[in-house]
């Protein structure tokens, strides 16, 4: 099997997905770059992650042109071609529908930074793509304009995108997410939930960076710090 252990971490990805109620049936996908090489692996188009096997996986160029595999690749494959044209710091993608992230999307809203690890591992707000047809360029577009700066974009009437270092990272940033749209609805359902300051993410994505753990900046959320002037508004 080619890339063997890149391809066993997309399908372990793939059931958690499941496992953690962040996609159902065949929805959401996964990729990831080939170390040292600009191909990606990615997820085919509408086999459920229960039954996925490394085997289904197909290995594509930068411009999405298939390399090897004989399934069809997700529908989704212009998104993640257009992340990781965009953001060389992105190693691995995951595309979810959570359900409270979803709430967002349908309300066309940002997710403001309410939780520590929010700020830690998103990079503040997260910031909604305008809507589009699912696997369109204007979707793609849309989401790498929105993802700047950030580990983590939603999609309008749609779901999440997750973006990081390693696979691992890509789905934790998901989970973050889903678990800030949790927090921030209940937290407006039994009171006046309090946003962290621009300056209180910063210094909490910062300290995260520079020493959380035993190796700061090789992990999650290390990605590229860009910036942006209509950051956190
Ligand atoms: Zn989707």
């Amino acid at each position: 099997m080619f890339h063997q252990k890149t391809a066993a971490e997309i399908v372990a990805v793939g059931r958690q997905l499941v496992s953690k109620g962040l996609v159902s049936g065949t929805w959401g996908n996964i990729s990831a770059r080939i170390p040292g090489a600009g191909d990606f692996l990615i997820t085919p188009s509408g086999v459920p992650y229960e039954s996925l096997d490394a085997q289904d996986l197909v290995l594509l160029d930068p411009e999405g042109k298939v390399k090897k595999g004989t399934l069809r690749p997700s529908t989704e494959t212009p998104l993640h071609i257009a992340i990781y044209k965009k953001r060389p710091d992105v190693l691995a993608i995951v595309h979810t529908h959570s359900p409270y992230a979803s709430v967002f999307a349908v309300n066309r809203r940002e997710l403001p930074p309410v939780l520590e690890e929010q700020a830690q591992l998103l990079g503040g707000t997260v910031r909604v793509a305008p809507y589009a047809p699912p696997g369109s360029k204007e979707l793609a577009d849309g989401a790498v304009t929105a993802l700047e700066g950030r580990s983590a974009v939603i999609l309008a009437n749609h779901g999440v995108v997750g973006v990081g270092r390693s696979l691992k990272d890509a789905l934790l940033i998901c989970q973050v997410v889903e678990k800030g749209a949790q927090v921030f609805l209940l937290a407006q359902l039994s009171g006046k939930p309090h946003v962290l300051s621009e300056r209180d993410v910063a210094l909490l994505r910062r300290n995260f960076l520079e020493k959380y753990g035993q190796n700061p900046l090789s992990s999650a959320c290390a990605l590229k710090e860009q910036s942006r002037k209509d950051d956190d508004n």
